[in-house]
């Protein structure tokens, strides 16, 4: 940073305003004034009228810029190992519950890039892996610049890393990444604090994929609340059509009777829960509905972020809202239910069945 720059962002950081009134005061009383505005600085007790101390962005923010480019190069391990041929699968409980060497080696480098650069952030991610030495070639040190110069939300400004809590799914939709059904996949890292989730990154590795070859594979998305959401546009089903997108490899007689509730015109079943939300946000589905214990907080964490942004909901078949403390249950118990519009007429079809047999966190 440039001397100049850093000294505007000083005087701005300090709340220190040279205007005609300060000229009517003593010297002693300037000098204290200036000393007591930089402890002020010194102990990030002050904030400009960005958000931000000035001239170094928001903890949170510098988190999301990096989340992004740490997802970017998740994408990247997912693609080249599908790339390479073996995928390394692993069952975790049952055929319909797998781990593959993308799962591991993305999960690694999303949790040592970003707790290297965020040492004091709690990090929960899906995959039980053993402790081990992180390959080099795995870590991710960059940031996207572009997040960076956005004004965080005052309400954001002031958090310290140690309040954070990030939720990793390193690869949601592994089952059909298995498959071949590549656009369902994604790389999902969610940022929650006191509770709430208030900023998410999204990458799908294989955006475009059935063009061919020569496409661009892959997009990043990310959003923040009181900020909005960015790398993905927003389009709305018509008002008189309902689809309901859901499960393909977890369904059950409670998840379809909730589906069938809803009366849907059409039933997208399709994996991961990521994907399901993009379909939401990107005007394919109406409500996604999963009643039934299944996804997980780092299922629900960012894509929540990414709906919100646009308007929408995300709660739980009671229309509850889900928490995103370190110290939750990991299990959504009470299903999901999403939506970009209408979530309480969504709402209030689920049948008494459901909610007599699925109880809130
Ligand atoms: P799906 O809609 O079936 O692709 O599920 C969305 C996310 O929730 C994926 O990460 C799944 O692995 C997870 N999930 C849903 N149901 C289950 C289940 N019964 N067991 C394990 N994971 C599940
Ligand atoms: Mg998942
Ligand atoms: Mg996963």
């Amino acid at each position: 940073m440039s001397t100049r720059k850093w000294i505007d962002g000083w005087m701005e950081g300090a709340c220190l305003k040279i205007s005609k009134s300060v000229t009517l005061l003593s010297l002693p009383h300037l000098l204290t004034t200036a000393l007591q505005s930089l402890f002020s600085v010194l102990n990030g007790s002050c904030t400009n009228t960005r958000g931000a101390m000035s001239g170094s962005p928001a903890v949170v923010l510098r988190l999301v810029a990096s989340a992004y480019t740490v997802a970017e190069k998740a994408g990247d391990i997912v693609r080249k190992v599908l790339h390479r041929g073996d995928l390394g699968i692993v069952e975790k409980e049952g055929a319909h519950d797998l781990q593959t060497l993308a799962d591991r080696l993305a999960q690694q480098s999303i949790c040592a890039s970003l707790s290297r650069r965020f040492p004091k952030i709690t990090i929960i991610a899906e995959e039980e892996l053993p402790v081990e030495e992180i390959k080099e070639d795995l870590i991710e040190n960059g940031h996207a610049e572009e997040i960076l110069k956005e004004v965080c939300p005052a309400e954001y400004s002031g958090l310290k890393e140690e309040e954070l809590v990030v939720w990793v799914d390193p690869v949601d939709g592994t089952k059909e990444y298995t498959e071949g059904l590549l656009d369902n996949v994604t790389v999902l890292i969610g940022i929650a604090h006191a509770g709430r989730a208030i900023a998410g990154v999204i990458n799908q590795p294989f955006y475009n994929y059935q063009i061919g070859p020569g496409a661009r594979l892959g997009r990043t998305m990310w959003a923040m609340s009181g900020l909005g959401a960015f790398g993905v546009e927003m389009q709305e089903v018509a008002d008189d059509k309902c689809i309901v997108t859901t499960t393909r490899s977890h369904s059950n007689k409670l998840i379809t009777d909730c589906v069938n509730a809803m009366e849907p015109h059409e039933v997208l079943r399709v994996g991961g829960a990521g994907n399901k939300i993009i379909q939401l946000i990107e005007g394919k589905a109406s409500a996604y509905v999963f009643a039934s214990p299944g996804t997980k907080k780092w299922d629900t964490c960012a894509p929540e972020v990414l709906l919100q942004c646009f308007g929408g909901k995300l709660t739980d078949m009671h229309n509850n809202p889900y928490r995103y403390d370190a110290d939750v249950k990991r299990v959504n118990s009470a299903g999901v239910l999403a939506t970009l519009r209408n979530h309480e007429y969504y709402s209030s079809r689920v049948p008494r069945s459901v909610l007599e047999a699925l109880k809130s966190d």
